[in-house]
């Protein structure tokens, strides 16, 4: 029998989705299969992208990084969850935390028992039983498993990093043994004839790159998914319309805050992150709605401290690549599909592409059907990213600016029109199949752009109203205490810090 199995993995590009994908499959894959990425100096990677979302600490675990050596190369602190400012109306802030809202009672999520209570002019509200929520509150922050003497969950983090230095992590401090670097600039793709499978690389100065499966972190561009195999692009401009961003750091703010914020303008938002060496800041706006130059003044009018350059410029289409797979060549990063930074997803896209193709290697032909499996299972997870986004947008009362009135009237995805209706109706909401956002996630967007809901579950009713006011003030109780546990940011910043050996 042939043997057919893949032996050489070529990835093309060298910024976090091409070194994400390096080392991950050099670890998974081990030394049967060899590993070369080519990334070009000349060209750059795009450099931007500083708040994570928890799952990433399992890549952490797996590639047997230590946290605390970690940050401190990336400049990264720690984060909670996204605070949103400004998007149902002008003045609203709400948090979207990581973690568990309170504690569901049998199968009653535990947003119901809330809803019921709320309706009473004196009930605290949502954000009181996330313990995420209470610590971002107070800048607090350490991990915590589990909210101590309770069956209460604890705190659920991710990071804020310096992007450009993680991708550098990972190749400087992970990749040596690993994975071979290519430092070439690729000119040419070389498909191969009869089934257009990509036979080879050819880099600027004569050199050929072969391998049996390609993995394509080029970039917005798409090298070898778009300008060779052609795969297509489905553009989502008409549900998410921002086009353009404009990245400025800023010197660090005097207060070191345990989440991101993404706070509205008048025609998208700008995200503040807390690095410990600066202040990262962007703008992302529609450029249909806002000239460059009002975008830049906005931006710069909004920040907390001094900028330190000039606002850098980035354009993009949001969407995703018709196929994420094709032939022998999958996209991962930019090169697959960009949705804004708003929620933090486009590094954990990168993540769980990779984990997907890991459940799925394939052998040298590529099977068809598991190709299409492998493209069904990522449009199902980029739509669900895409409907929780839309989210943000379309429950907007804002009617200040043409931008608003706009997304507010906008048609919408029929899934996400459907679960939108069902929450109005019910207070329901389910998580479908494995879809990134969970319920606690959802439920926290909804209402936080004022989607209220007519009623609540009718097993919630089961509590008389002394058990109510017990169960959720006990609840309360232990998120206050367990909260005060918890030193400053700043603090466990700075001990985190001094762990590492210099
Ligand atoms: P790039 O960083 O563009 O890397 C492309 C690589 O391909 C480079 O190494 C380049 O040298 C190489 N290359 C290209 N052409 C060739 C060639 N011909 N020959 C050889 N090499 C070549 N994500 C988040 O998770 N959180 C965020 O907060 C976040 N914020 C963002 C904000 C903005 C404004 C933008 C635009 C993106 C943001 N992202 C964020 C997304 C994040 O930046 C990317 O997902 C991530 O950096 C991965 O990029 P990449 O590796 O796919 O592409």
């Amino acid at each position: 029998m042939n043997d057919t199995r893949i032996r050489h993995v070529v990835i093309v590009g060298g910024g976090t989705a091409g070194w994400m994908a390096a080392t991950l499959l050099a670890r998974a894959l081990g030394p049967g299969v060899a590993i070369r990425l080519v990334e070009s100096a000349q060209i750059g990677t795009v450099g931007v992208g500083e708040a994570t979302i928890p799952q990433i600490r399992h890549i952490n675990r797996f590639l047997g990084i230590d946290e605390d050596e970690m940050l401190r190369f990336v400049h990264g602190t720690y984060k909670l969850g996204v605070q949103l400012n400004d998007f149902g109306r002008l003045g609203d802030s709400y948090l979207h935390a990581f973690g568990d809202l309170g504690l569901p009672l049998g199968l009653t999520p535990f947003h119901h028992y809330w809803l019921r209570s709320h309706s009473r002019a004196d009930a605290p509200g949502l954000w009181a039983y996330s313990l995420n929520a209470a610590a971002a509150d107070e800048n607090r922050f350490a991990p915590l498993e589990a909210v101590p003497d309770s069956p209460l969950g604890g705190i659920r983090y991710a990071y804020h990093f310096d992007a450009s230095r993680y991708a550098q992590y990972l190749r400087e401090r992970i990749a040596p043994g690993m994975v071979q670097r290519i430092e070439g600039k690729v000119v040419q793709v070389r498909l191969r004839d009869g089934d257009g499978f990509i036979e080879s690389l050819q880099l600027e100065g004569g050199e050929r790159v072969e391998g049996d499966f390609f993995i394509d972190c080029s970039g917005f561009r798409g090298l070898l998914i778009e300008e060779a195999l052609h795969t297509g692009y489905e553009n989502w401009q008409h549900w998410l319309p921002c086009d353009r961003a404009l990245a400025v750091a800023s010197a660090p703010g005097d207060r070191m805050r345990p989440y991101t914020q993404a706070s509205a303008r008048t025609a998208g938002w700008q995200w503040r992150i807390p690095l410990r060496h600066r202040t990262g800041n962007g703008h992302v706006y529609c450029s249909r709605f806002v000239s460059d130059d009002e975008a830049t003044a906005q931006l710069l009018a909004n920040l907390e401290t001094e900028p330190l350059g000039d606002p850098r410029p980035l354009r993009f289409v949001t969407g995703m690549r018709r196929l994420a797979w094709s032939r022998n060549c999958l996209a991962l990063g930019l090169a697959a599909g960009f949705m804004e930074p708003l929620e933090s997803t486009s590094i954990h896209l990168v993540q769980s592409g990779i984990s997907r193709l890991l459940a799925m290697f394939p052998d040298r032909q590529c099977d068809p059907q598991l190709v299409d499996e492998y493209n069904r299972q990522t449009r199902f997870e980029y739509e669900r990213v895409r409907d929780f986004l839309i989210l943000h947008y379309k429950a907007t009362e804002r009617t200040d600016t043409p931008f608003w009135r706009q997304c507010g009237a906008m048609e919408i995805p029929p899934s996400l029109a459907r679960r939108i209706d069902l929450f109005r109706r019910t207070g329901m909401v389910f998580r479908e199949s494995d879809e990134l956002f969970t319920e606690p996630g959802w439920v926290q967007v909804l209402l936080g752009q004022r989607i209220e809901p007519a009623r609540h579950h009718p097993l919630a009713d089961a509590l008389t109203d002394e058990q109510l006011d017990g169960f959720l003030a006990d609840i309360r109780t232990l998120i206050g205490r367990a909260k005060n546990t918890l030193p400053p940011h700043e603090q466990f910043v700075a001990r985190a810090a001094g762990r590492v050996a210099a």
